[in-house]
């Protein structure tokens, strides 16, 4: 059968792909290696958000003691009870995205799949033939040179824990390692992370990386910034980890120390697909790689990691090539968000970009730093924080960021004017809702600092 399109990997961005394709009139195959939603369903976002309810619970039970509420029975997280109602919601869900698919008129097809050339694709031993070639593989846990490494758990196995960690040291500090030490403290772990810059989450703003830092120390989570991972050596039920600085035994490890392209084993470039550095397949604004005929979205472009960035992406070529649309994504007013506890929501530029690119017009700073109202009777230190980058000519708003409870929800709202190009005075304009934390984004009159035009200097 000669298919218009085949998509290899049935994770967000294929099977948004491989169901809008289908939906606009082309002949679809899907192959997936593994399971049907990739890794947000399966072991990604889904899961993790999951875990994070779970953990969600010990400041809703210590914080009800200050409200009133007295507790006779001291309440115990049972891992086991989550990994088995986890493991029945994602196999119901990888259903959902099976009936999907096939109501949608996608040939589904279970293999390992190469590329053979730009129409052609094996799997199973099968040769198929499509006019066009979809690579939706994802991305992958990276695997570094340091001895032991291999040995440690990666978010894949973390989520399929049936027990909790009594010590856990987590490498890395970007978001998917935050949110992992966030919600393992608060189910009851020791935690500790290891990283090599000065606070966690490189590229995101400075103030909020220092405040994710001095919250995580409130909460007793142990940082160890300017670390460098020597070596690990696993014994019979514990691991020791050497850095530049400690040697420390725990009773798990988590690499996080970031993800990969999965870009190998496809044969991609002996057929004439051109990958980068780091594995990434490289494409132009219309994921069209250097070979006429092959197409990349999500991970595996290491564009955006994202998963309603995979899903546009895909949505965009099936429009784009079957509907004759011209479709481009507008990265730079992506919301992404961090779901640590306090929780974080960023959109646009980090203040340091905003005074690198936007030093012509000029950039003012607003700022609201303040205790939660849920926090009054609490003995909590854990502040909110919220800041506004707004271009000093035009008025318009170049970044928010925030840390704190609902700052997730709060950013996925916040997403629609700044897409609009919304100005410090539309904030000003707009009536609070009040009591609210959210309500400090319309009411912050007071400039904390501005940086000057050129013209100026
Ligand atoms: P994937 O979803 O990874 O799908 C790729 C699929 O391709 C897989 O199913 C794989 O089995 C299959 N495949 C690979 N090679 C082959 C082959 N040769 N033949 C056939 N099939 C193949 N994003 C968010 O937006 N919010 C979050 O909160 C969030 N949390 C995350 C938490 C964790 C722990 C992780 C790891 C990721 C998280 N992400 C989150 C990122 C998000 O999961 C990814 O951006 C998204 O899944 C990318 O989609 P994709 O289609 O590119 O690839």
């Amino acid at each position: 059968m000669k298919y218009d399109l085949i998509v290899i990997g049935g994770g967000s961005g294929g099977v948004a792909c491989a169901r809008r394709s289908s939906a606009l009139g082309a002949k679809v195959a899907l192959i997936e290696a593994d399971r049907l939603g990739g890794t947000c369903v399966i072991r990604g976002c889904v899961p993790k958000k999951l875990l994070m309810y779970a953990s969600g619970f010990k400041d809703v039970f210590n914080d009800a003691q200050f409200y009133g509420w007295q507790s006779e029975n001291y309440l115990n997280f049972d891992m086991e009870k989550w990994q088995n109602n986890k493991t029945y919601e994602i196999q119901r869900l990888e259903k959902i995205y099976t009936k999907l698919l096939a109501d949608s008129g996608v040939d589904v097809l279970k293999g390992h799949a190469t590329i053979v050339n730009p129409k052609t694709v094996n799997v199973n031993g099968n040769k198929i033939n499509s006019q066009k070639i979809m690579v939706a593989t994802g991305g992958i846990p990276t695997s570094h040179p340091i001895p032991g490494l291999n040995k440690c758990m990666t978010s894949n196995e973390i989520l399929e824990l049936k027990h909790l960690p009594e010590k856990l040291a987590v490498l890395g500090s970007g978001y998917i390692s935050l949110e992992f030490a966030s919600i393992f403290k608060k189910l009851g772990s020791d935690v500790s992370i290891f990283f090599r810059s000065d606070f966690p989450l490189r590229g995101f703003d400075l103030d909020i990386r220092k405040r994710i830092s001095a919250n995580f120390n409130e909460l007793g989570i142990k940082l160890h910034p300017m670390s460098q991972i020597q070596a690990i050596e696993k014994h019979k039920d514990y691991f020791t980890l050497e850095t530049n600085t400690v040697s420390e035994n725990f009773s798990e490890i988590l690499n996080g120390l970031g993800r990969t392209p999965n870009s190998k084993n496809l044969k991609l470039e002996e057929s004439g697909v051109n990958l980068g550095n780091n594995g990434e397949i490289l494409v132009n604004d219309y994921s069209q790689t250097s070979q006429d005929g092959i197409f990349a979205i999500g991970d595996v472009t290491n564009r955006m990691n994202l998963t309603p960035v995979a899903i546009a992406e895909g949505r965009a070529f099936a429009e784009n090539e079957f509907n004759n649309k011209n479709l481009l994504i507008n990265y730079d007013s992506i919301a992404s968000a961090v779901f640590t506890s306090p929780s974080i929501g960023s959109i646009g530029l980090t203040e340091n970009q905003a005074i690198k690119l936007n030093s012509n017009q000029g950039v003012k700073i607003y700022e609201s730093e303040f205790k939660p109202m849920r926090q009054t009777f609490t003995h909590s230190k854990i502040r909110t924080y919220m800041k506004l980058i707004v271009d000093s000519q035009t008025d318009i708003i170049l970044g928010i960021h925030l840390i704190g409870p609902e700052a997730p929800e709060l950013i996925q709202v916040l997403a629609i004017p700044f897409r609009m190009k919304a100005t410090k005075s539309d904030f000003d304009n707009t009536i609070a809702v009040h009591p609210t934390s959210a309500e400090e984004l319309v009411l912050m009159r007071s400039l904390s600092r501005s940086y000057p035009t050129r013209k100026s200097i």
